[in-house]
């Protein structure tokens, strides 16, 4: 039996009809760049996110930088934030020309620790940048906590956390500001790039839509520097359709994580995840923690099981931020998840039988090397 990472097919297969007659408007249309497409997408997503406003880019990293800029981080700011996530996270302080700060991560849920974000303040940290790593919600409640006692923007990397709750309030709802991406992998995904920031605060919601459009304030007439962050048309049209579903899809998810826990708990040298206190995730991936993962991840593949590593090497060992000067061993918590994280197959559809074998073949390939 083969077992994908990731199967988009079957899942696209219910609305396909749907989406084909949602992409026949954008033509008929011929509203390409933004139009109602989009603004119908961002109205639900609002809605959806409870927020007063959401603003469709081309991208979560464009959805992260324009964030940032709105918040008015820039040279000389520091923006404290994850070494474990993937890499856009930090693109976009750096864009912004402002240095990122990395800080040690929760041993448990490999998302950012409250206390080491505490201490890491500064006179010049500008804004703390969490990511709800694989849908499992950061520990929102304390960092919020941290942000306000120091007078700091909290702003959420919500890329991989579509529909994941907290507390029983949706992702989307915490910090000034979230960002999401819809890369075409992600739990809501567009069929290309695209990506969203959603916020309450009316005014930054009208600078992000100048922002993503070369910031024109009224036609032909810039007043800042601007860039192209615009969603497309076709994009919008089928998030918006996709969007009634995810709910669904993510409870196909949370099921197929609990038949995960059950399958995999009973193995000895496996590490199943732990969701934040009080958090129901999207499982965006489901993320085991083994030794020798590397040998793990061949052997699945002779067993015809798919794996990933997210993220192999933690971003503050990454040689673009080697001036940072941060060492080898300086942030070992996040060094230690990295060096054993290994994703296994996880999407809506995932059948049972698909899982026994992923299970069967884990317990087969961790028992060889043990
Ligand atoms: C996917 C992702 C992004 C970037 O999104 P793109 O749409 O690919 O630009 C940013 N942060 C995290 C944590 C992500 O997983």
């Amino acid at each position: 039996m083969n077992v994908p990472f990731l199967d988009l097919t079957s899942q696209h297969e219910p609305i396909r009809q749907e989406m084909e007659r949602a992409i026949a408007k954008v033509l008929d249309d011929s509203s390409f760049v933004l139009g109602p497409g989009v603004s119908g997408f961002e109205d639900a997503f609002a809605r959806y996110t409870g927020r007063r406003f959401c603003v469709g880019v081309n991208s979560g990293t464009s959805a992260l930088h324009l964030a940032l800029v709105a918040s008015g981080v820039g040279p000389g700011d520091e923006v404290i934030t994850t070494p474990h996530t993937w890499i856009s996270t930090t693109w976009a302080i750096s864009y912004c020309g402002a240095t990122p700060v990395f800080v040690d991560t929760d041993p448990a849920t490999g998302n950012l620790d409250p206390a080491a974000v505490e201490q890491a303040v500064t006179s010049r940290t500008r804004a703390l940048l969490p990511v709800d790593l694989y849908g499992n919600p950061a520990d929102h409640v304390s960092l919020q906590r941290v942000a306000e006692s120091h007078g700091i923007t909290l702003i959420d990397d919500a890329a991989q956390a579509q529909g994941a709750r907290l507390h029983g309030a949706v992702i989307g709802s915490f910090g000034s500001m979230a960002c999401f991406s819809f890369y075409p992998g992600k739990n809501l995904g567009a069929m290309g790039e695209a990506g969203a920031v959603v916020t309450n605060d009316e005014d930054v919601a009208q600078r992000l839509r100048r922002l993503r459009d070369h910031a024109q304030d009224g036609r032909h007439h810039h007043t800042e520097i601007g860039f192209n962050y615009r969603m497309d048309g076709i994009q919008g049209a089928v998030l918006e359709v996709k969007l009634a579903r995810l709910d669904l899809w993510n409870d196909q998810r949370r099921e197929a994580a609990a038949r995960y826990a059950d399958l995999l708990g009973s193995i000895d040298g496996v590490g199943t995840p732990a969701p934040t206190h009080g958090a129901e995730p999207n499982w965006h991936l489901y993320a085991v923690r083994v030794p020798e993962r590397e040998k793990v991840a061949d052997g699945l593949k002779h067993h015809g099981v798919a794996s990933g590593f997210h993220y192999p090497t933690p971003v503050h060992l990454q040689p673009v931020y080697r001036d940072l000067g941060y060492a080898e061993g300086s942030l070992p918590r996040a060094e230690a998840y990295a060096a054993e994280c290994l994703s296994l197959p996880m999407f809506p559809d995932i059948t049972p039988a698909q899982q026994e074998h992923v299970a069967d073949s884990l317990r087969t390939v961790v028992e060889a090397l043990q």
